[in-house]
């Protein structure tokens, strides 16, 4: 027990002796030096820990790829037995210039809706009450909807409160999902994997109510497959002695007080003020210049002359507008040239497909997409090339002309006594170099060709590849890891990583927006397991070509990898281990290797056998 405290303790000091004030809420500057001193002096003491223990010395990294990535990527659709999304939200922009009386109203509003959200997360916070809804993002529940009721101030129009709670809501839960997903990688236990347990360990419900609960929620799901998960959760409760969940509670609140001092409590600056028909209306104008007209009530003036502005917006913007279905929401947001921006979304409904083909995608750089079909689509390698002949050598030598400025003021420096004519002639020459310098546009301009062509390239490649599927296929890709994109030093790496990651974002996109399904898989030996016999080795790939070590198959590098993309979608026992260790990752790729090496053995067994 002490060694968990203690290694909690030091996890704490590194962090804020780490200097990090907006992850960690320690402002005080002389708490932190005091922390300080206390780690120098007993340095001895801690570097030996410290060196022993790797979990301390992954965790600023781990920090880093948690902050860095995730977010940015699409998200995949669930497709196991989960419904199909089939509702995606795109909005389109109108904007009104309203005049100088309607837009101090307008900021008005913004402002006092802005404060009304941050006083919702306050009174949410210190109730205590809702820490399971707020886990669960429930915005339904009918207790806390009472609570809004409650609290609501005075003079505050339903809808308006109503809105901001929904933001209030939205932003403890995505705090609790953070906490939530941090603990899983310090301590991963049922109470950090299952978001009721989550919630009930938070407010240190009892072992009873916990299997009550969960084999209430096991009781309501249908299908036996999804409720899987929660009768694993209630026999892992039901199995533990109390002295062990007592401990387990314990551990949780420790890491828990720790890690949720590290996620400040959200405090919104400024918010869009979403508004729903109760309080809006957007009309086809009348006789104005102006397509539309949006008129609003004022959050401040209940019941007074409501607020109207003419809106504008583009050709294709106003064909989008006739020719969907628009939602009854829209956002409205104020900027500092008094311009009113609107945000009015709509869905585009699509049907479930089919999925009964399966397509294995392998992205790359010298053929954008190679399918399991074997097929390949589209290059960057032209583009990538570009970039390294055209635009680095353009930069290369605007860096070279800097350079031999930076040499003849150091030189003058050196040179204190130098003849009068020298002198000058060198400072005009400095001078002549600077206006160069400043004047160069050629290479800036090149870069902004090349992101040009990049996009180009990627737009045509995609749908070239989209042509050629039809909505019953299911397009199977690897999913990006994030640590691919930091490591590689060498700029022209980096260049074909940020124009891969850039590819397959945009096909995901694509086939959200249009409505066809695709689904992630782990990348990890995609590329270096032979499809024909599993074995799996480095050596079997030497660049473009792919021959198996073991058993001598040959075939193109790119569509081996698609193959086995293809493959893994539905290999369970692969699936089995990646979701056994989701948080794990190294742990994951020593399981997946192993699994081939297995399958390569029974390969290599049967082949003598059949001799
Ligand atoms: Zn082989």
């Amino acid at each position: 027990m002490g060694k968990i405290v203690f290694s909690i303790l030091l996890k704490v000091i590194f962090r804020m002796t780490s200097g990090n004030p907006r992850q960690f809420n320690c402002r005080d500057e002389s708490a932190r030096f005091q922390l300080l001193i206390f780690t120098f002096s007993c340095e001895d003491f801690l570097w030996k820990y410290y060196k022993k223990s790797p979990n301390i010395r992954n965790f600023r990294h781990i920090r880093y790829i948690n902050s860095k990535g995730g977010d940015s990527m699409p998200k995949a659709r669930k497709r196991k037995d989960t419904q199909f999304d089939n509702k995606i939200v795109k909005s389109v922009f109108l904007y009104g210039n309203p005049t100088k009386d309607k837009t101090d109203k307008i900021r008005a509003m913004q402002i006092a809706f802005t404060k009304l959200i941050n006083q919702y997360i306050q009174k949410l916070i210190g109730s205590n009450e809702f820490t399971m809804q707020l886990v669960k993002a429930d915005k339904k529940d009918s207790k806390i909807r009472a609570f809004e009721k409650v609290i609501r101030p005075k003079g505050v129009n339903a809808a308006y409160g109503q809105n901001a709670f929904d933001i209030a809501l939205t932003q403890l839960s995505n705090r609790f999902d953070n906490i939530r997903i941090d603990m899983c990688k310090e301590c991963e236990s049922v109470f950090t994997k299952s978001k009721v347990l989550f919630a009930m360990s938070i407010d240190g419900k009892s072992r009873m109510d916990m299997i009550d609960s969960i084999k209430k929620i096991s009781a309501a799901i249908k299908s036996k497959k999804d409720s899987s998960f929660y009768d694993d959760c209630a026999k892992q409760l039901a199995e533990m002695k109390d002295s062990e969940f007592n401990f387990a509670q314990h551990e949780f609140r420790v890491i828990y007080d720790m890690v949720s001092c590290e996620y400040k409590i959200p405090y919104v600056k400024r918010s869009q003020i979403p508004l729903d028909s109760r309080i809006m209306e957007i009309k086809p104008s009348e006789d104005i210049k102006a397509p539309y007209v949006i008129s609003i009530s004022n959050m401040l003036d209940v019941g007074g002359p409501k607020i109207v502005v003419p809106l504008n917006t583009s050709k294709h913007s106003l064909h989008k507008i006739q020719t969907r279905k628009m939602a009854g929401m829209v956002s409205i947001s104020m900027d500092i040239q008094r311009c009113l921006k609107v945000d009015w979304s709509y869905q585009n409904c699509v049907s479930q497909p089919k999925t009964s083909k399966m397509i294995g995608v392998d992205t790359g750089i010298s053929d954008a997409f190679h399918t399991s079909d074997n097929k390949a689509i589209g290059s960057m390698s032209p583009v990538i090339d570009f970039y390294k002949n055209v635009v680095e050598t353009s930069f290369a030598s605007l860096s070279d002309m800097r350079n031999k400025k930076r040499s003849i003021r150091h030189y003058l420096r050196r040179h204190k006594n130098l003849p009068e004519d020298v002198r000058r002639s060198l400072i005009q020459k400095m001078d002549k170099l600077e206006q160069m310098i400043q004047k160069a546009k050629v290479p800036y301009r090149k870069n902004r060709h090349y992101y040009e062509m990049l996009d180009h390239e990627i737009k045509s490649s995609i749908d070239e590849y989209i042509a050629s599927i039809d909505h019953e296929t299911l397009t199977v890709l690897e999913k990006l890891d994030i640590k691919e994109f930091n490591c590689s030093r060498k700029s022209n790496g980096k260049r074909s990583m940020f124009a891969r990651g850039q590819l397959q974002k945009k096909l995901m996109e694509t086939l959200n927006w249009k409505g066809y399904d695709f689904k992630e898989i782990e990348p990890a030996y995609t590329s270096q397991a032979c499809p024909v016999c599993s074995y799996t080795d480095k050596t079997n790939r030497d660049n473009k070509r792919f021959k198996c070590q073991c058993c001598g198959y040959e075939a193109d590098a790119d569509y081996v990898g698609a193959l086995n993309i293809r493959a893994r979608a539905d290999d369970k026992e692969i699936l089995d281990v990646c979701e056994k260790y989701k948080y794990k990752h190294d742990e994951m790729q020593k399981h997946i290797k192993m699994v081939y090496h297995a399958r390569n053995e029974k390969y290599k067994a049967e082949a003598t056998e059949a001799m």
